[in-house]
């Protein structure tokens, strides 16, 4: 058996597994990456601009350190704040967001789902 990278496993070829749970968290190791998942598929494609609805054009967005955290990107022409988790499960949740994204992994990972209870145990 040829040597393994323990840090970078490959994928057997009999598998029927398409993303993995290491690849999920490199993928989403923090909250912030969560975000910025919500940020570039919902608003924007290249993480820096975005359709603005308040000037009504694609404008350059900026998402500024602020002492409360505030999970929003601001337009850097009039000062909109766009959050990513507006009008999601996610909006005003206390739940952490590497929680949820992982909560939908098991749910999207698995045959027959994951019951509450189930998610309930894996977070605890
Ligand atoms: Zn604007």
């Amino acid at each position: 058996m040829p040597p393994v990278d323990r840090k970078d496993p490959q994928r057997a070829k009999s598998s029927s597994s398409r993303y993995s749970l290491m690849e999920f968290m490199r993928e989403f190791p923090d909250d912030d990456a969560c975000l910025e998942h919500l940020w570039r598929s919902r608003f924007s494609d290249d993480g820096e601009h975005a359709h603005c609805p308040k000037c009504d054009k694609r404008r350059s967005f900026k998402r500024y350190a602020t002492a409360q955290r505030r999970q929003s990107w601001t337009c850097t022409a009039c000062g909109h704040h766009i959050q990513p988790t507006a009008g999601t499960i996610f909006h005003k949740s206390s739940t952490s967001l590497v929680l949820w994204f992982y909560a939908c992994y098991l749910m999207t990972s698995t045959k027959c789902g994951v019951s509450a209870k189930h998610l309930e145990r894996s977070w605890a």
